[in-house]
């Protein structure tokens, strides 16, 4: 069976799944006799000193190398020691007269339940370590085994519904080959700390821990997205060879991640990267590995909540990454939501063909306040860096003219409110509908820049789902006609002496990216571990040697002489 979810670490894996639960435990729920208030408090601190001891060990264990994993020990410290908290069990067990279990439990849920209200997502995820504590001392009270990941007896898939953040910083790495969790987005605890030590990640995948059984074998390719389980004797060996390749090839290539990127013959290439809540990792590869961040996703902000964001929360996060990014232009991607990427805060009507259906710009531009609300935010963080915005799934000319009047609009109010903001801020329109490639001159006479986006140009172009696993071997962004479009499209804006990049995976796939240049590309965006891979390859081959190869390809008939010529051809 193959799984989908979000990848927020890629590499590969080949082992059979942990499917960890945490066991529930059992809190007396009975009022205590007054002469038991005091063993009860008592039982309190030793529990409080037992978590303290825990939380210690666990910081010690990440001093140094791992910093900023060892901090959320010191930030569940603060918690078990927070004055408020204390107070309010110590309260519950004399004065309510809950046993100690109990007042732990009760309190450290309602803490819980107030962060996650908190406008701020960063304040709200604050809400997982109270339960994290919560949890810890819970078991502390009730004298209960610690369930560890800390150490595991053989290399394993870790599956679960959700991960703690202390369950995550404490795993034991050297056996933990991946991650898959059924809920989580790039914004979680897990998905950083995944990222930080380099784990394959596939979060939000849903339903797996029903559909599959502890110690069942499992392919993890987070590159992609997927997880097959109880794969076929081919699909096992395809994936050991590529995996085995693939480490091969990391090795050698993370020596180029800092360098710049250059053709055999000299030619710059620009290399930016794409982010969605940016890591800590990304925001440092910023000004050595990549020198832009050609593709901010903003839709992450609005993902796994239950109200849309507001206009000021959007603002603070904005301004905070412009003013990380420091010299460094950031494009802003406007929400890019519907058919395959839904919002739960935002629930919409069943379409019956939703890839064709209302969404992207489509969807922004039939909801104005929507769309407005995050323009003022972009618009007024603008001020704080090199913002440039641009539009997802633009059809061609109309699209791109409307949503620049809706940015214009946006503009007079902010003037009127004498509020402040970049004037003449680059707006671009992503390629990413075979209309727009089709109409490029026209956008390009329009637009301040493109980036195209290969991952819906070839969906669209070859009218193949990308998101359908069935479809899988139709949705070939190899295909000549991808390339060819790609060509129309750089050539109407280079015609025109306007910027154009690709940030889609293409534009991060090394052998790809060669094809790329060779067509006029000289700015790509993508993630950061693909970085070091595109930059080695670039470098062993020049320019006219990569525009005799994209011809080559963009002459070729199927998608298998595509991927012929280019494994014979590229080094
Ligand atoms: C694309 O379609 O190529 C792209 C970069 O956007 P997304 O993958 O977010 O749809
Ligand atoms: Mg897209």
């Amino acid at each position: 069976m193959i799984f989908t979810g979000t990848s927020v670490c890629g590499g590969t894996a080949v082992a059979p799944a942990l499917l960890y639960a945490p066991a529930e435990l059992a809190v007396r729920r009975e009022r205590l006799s007054t002469a038991d208030v005091s063993a009860e408090l008592e039982r309190y601190e030793q529990a409080v000193a037992q978590a303290g001891r825990e939380l210690e060990e666990l910081r010690a264990r990440f001093a140094g190398e791992h910093e900023a994993q060892g901090k959320i020990f010191d930030a569940h410290r603060e918690i078990l020691e927070d004055e408020e908290i204390v107070a309010a069990i110590r309260l519950a067990i004399s004065e309510e007269k809950k046993c100690c279990a109990w007042a732990v439990e009760s309190v450290c849920q309602m803490y819980a339940g107030l962060f996650e209200q908190l406008e701020d997502p960063l304040l709200r995820e604050r809400s997982a370590d109270v339960r994290d504590v919560g949890g810890r001392l819970l078991r502390a009270c009730l004298g209960a085994a610690q369930v560890s990941l800390a150490r595991l007896p053989r290399p394993c898939i870790l599956v679960a519904h959700d991960l703690l953040p202390s369950d995550t910083a404490a795993l034991d790495r050297e056996n933990v080959l991946g991650i898959v969790t059924e809920v989580g987005g790039a914004t979680c605890h897990s998905a950083i700390i995944a990222r930080s030590y380099d784990i394959p990640a596939v979060l939000g995948v849903a339903h797996i821990t029903e559909r599959i059984r502890d110690g069942e074998e499992l392919v993890l390719d987070a590159d992609q997205g997927q997880v097959i389980s109880s794969p076929t004797p081919a699909q096992r060996e395809s994936f050991q060879r590529l995996r085995e390749e693939g480490l091969v090839r990391r090795a050698q290539a993370a020596q180029w991640r800092d360098r710049p990127c250059r053709s055999r013959d000299g030619v710059e290439i620009a290399v930016g990267l794409n982010v969605a809540d940016p890591t800590p990792g990304e925001l440092e590869a910023l000004g050595s590995a990549a020198d832009f961040i050609g593709l901010f996703r903003t839709e992450f902000l609005y993902m796994g909540r239950d109200r849309l964001p507001t206009e000021e929360e959007q603002f603070q996060r904005y301004k905070a990454l412009l003013l990380r990014a420091g010299d460094k232009p950031v494009t802003l991607r406007t929400l890019d939501i519907g058919a395959d990427k839904p919002l739960s805060c935002y629930p919409r009507p069943r379409e019956e063909n939703p890839a064709l259906g209302l969404r992207g710009l489509r969807l922004c531009l039939a909801d104005r306040e929507l769309f407005r609300a995050q323009l003022r935010a972009a618009l007024r963080a603008s001020v704080y860096g090199r913002l440039q915005i641009m539009f997802p799934m633009v059809g061609g000319v109309e699209d791109f003219m409307a949503a620049r009047s809706v940015v214009e609009e946006v503009e007079e109010e902010l003037r009127r409110e004498r509020v402040s903001f970049r004037e003449g801020l680059p707006l671009g329109a992503m390629i990413e509908v075979p209309s727009a490639a089709l109409m490029a001159g026209a956008l390009a006479a329009r637009a301040d820049f493109a980036s195209i986006g290969t991952n819906d140009l070839s969906q669209y172009l070859l009218a193949a789902d990308r998101t359908n696993p069935e479809v899988a071997p139709c949705c070939q962004s190899f295909h000549p006609a991808v390339f060819r479009l790609i060509q129309l499209a750089v050539s109407a804006f280079s015609d025109a002496g306007k910027p154009i990049s690709v940030c889609g995976e293409l534009g991060g796939e090394p052998l790809s990216t060669a094809v790329l240049v060779g067509l006029g590309i000289r700015k790509l965006s993508m993630s950061l571990s693909r970085i070091s891979g595109v930059k080695m390859l670039l470098a062993r081959h020049s320019v006219p040697e990569l525009e005799a190869l994209a011809e080559q390809v963009c002459a070729s008939s199927t998608a298998e002489e595509v991927s012929a010529c280019l494994r014979g051809r590229i080094t």
